[in-house]
């Protein structure tokens, strides 16, 4: 995709349905892919964070999440498509995961609701493999790290909250070809 800067982020020109079905063919064809859904609030932080905005630029693609970030593209005359969530991108390709029996792991949210997580997607996507559902409050890192090396998934989400899910992901991508993205609050409203 061509991509339109907004305060110095780079967001992909895309639809939702053009930018998913191209992450699942990245995903088919084992290529690395870090995707972050930046909103405003993170736009706004990586203007006063040169670490964090590093760690942005280095995602294959910033999607637009949020209405104010389309706006923005509008009055610069560079205009994306649509709003893309997190949200969206995450159930539309457990959807695919589903259909294609594809690995997962899930890393981020409280015990209680990495728990629920589990138990929703077993239920609703019985051909998903749950490669691990870790919570986000870990003290050590290292039993995520050998887990994700070791079962290499095809989808790793991270739902730890901007910074510290991209920080996690810019680190650690390098151990699976698989995608890689940062969901915040997603698996919280996943399981209401
Ligand atoms: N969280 C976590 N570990 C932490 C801090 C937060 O797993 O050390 C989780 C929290 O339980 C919630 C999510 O990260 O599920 C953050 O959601 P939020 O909507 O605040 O995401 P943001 O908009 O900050 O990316």
């Amino acid at each position: 995709f061509s991509s339109v800067p907004i305060m110095g982020i780079p967001f992909a020109q895309t639809t939702r349905v053009q930018f998913v079905n191209h992450l699942q063919n990245r995903i088919d064809a084992h290529q690395n892919t870090f995707v972050i859904t930046a909103n405003p609030e993170i736009v706004m932080y990586a203007g006063r964070n040169p670490a964090y905005h590093t760690t942005l630029l280095s995602a294959d693609y910033i999607s637009a999440d949020g209405i104010g970030i389309v706006k923005a593209a509008q009055a610069l005359d560079t205009p994306l498509p649509e709003r893309i969530t997190g949200y969206d991108i995450f159930t539309d390709l457990l959807r695919w995961a589903e259909t294609n029996q594809k690995k997962v792991y899930f890393l981020g949210a409280k015990p209680a609701v990495i728990t629920a997580l589990a138990a929703k997607v077993a239920h609703d996507f019985p051909h998903i493999q749950v490669v691990g559902a870790q919570d986000g409050y870990y003290q050590d890192e290292t039993a995520i790290t050998t887990a994700i090396a070791n079962h290499q998934p095809d989808l790793i989400f991270v739902a730890t909250g901007f910074p510290k899910q991209e920080q996690f992901i810019a680190e650690h991508r390098h151990l699976a070809d698989g995608l890689w993205m940062g969901v915040g609050g997603s698996f919280d409203v996943f399981v209401g």
